[in-house]
């Protein structure tokens, strides 16, 4: 991530609910970002020193070169959007282009449960993954694991495939509700 990117909450953060976006105004030294966050109408909620770890990259700021010619008119060419690099259109004649891969996992609007399985083994791995995901301490985790099969988590698709990595990597056994059409990938 870097300047300009927009980005979003990963988990809450100083009372600003998970999902809000922002973009990246200022770079610290890679572990920290200076955002300005911004509700659904675009108008700035604040700005705030935000640690990288609970962000996650949104849109890539593409740097323009300066002036791009049309190759219909030879008008300049202005972004279809000045926020997010989704492409370039003609004042002029209309001619233009637009960017058309959007990751499937931004644009999915659906809420999913992860469903921890019965018989999972109490091991440090398992419990330290439930832990993190569910927001609970060891013990209420290692409990979580005894009650299984229990819904540890829910939420969007990107933070959905964050928590199902954890329990991936730590080789645990489990469940996505509705059917999870997205890539998990075992971490380390
Ligand atoms: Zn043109």
């Amino acid at each position: 991530m870097k300047e300009l990117d927009v980005v979003r909450l990963t988990e809450e953060f100083k009372g600003l609910p998970v999902g809000t976006e922002g973009t990246i105004v200022l770079e610290y030294d890679g572990t920290c970002f200076e955002v300005e966050f911004f509700d659904d109408e675009g108008d700035t909620i604040d700005v705030l020193m935000t640690p990288a770890n609970v962000l996650r990259l949104c849109w890539e700021y593409v740097p323009m070169s300066d002036k791009v010619i049309c190759e219909k008119c030879g008008a300049e060419m202005e972004p279809i959007d000045k926020n997010t690099p989704v492409g370039m259109t003609c004042p002029e004649c209309g001619w233009g282009w637009a960017t058309t891969y959007i990751d499937p996992l931004l644009e999915d609007s659906e809420t999913y449960e992860v469903v921890l399985a019965a018989g999972n083994k109490q091991s440090e791995d398992v419990i330290a993954a439930v832990a993190d995901i569910a927001g609970c301490n060891f013990l209420r985790a290692r409990q979580l694991v005894a009650e299984a099969p229990v819904t540890v988590f829910s939420g969007d698709a990107p933070s959905v495939k964050d928590a199902a990595e954890k329990l991936e990597s730590a080789a645990a056994d489990y469940e996505i509700k509705p059917d999870f059409p997205h890539e998990i990938r075992r971490l380390k």
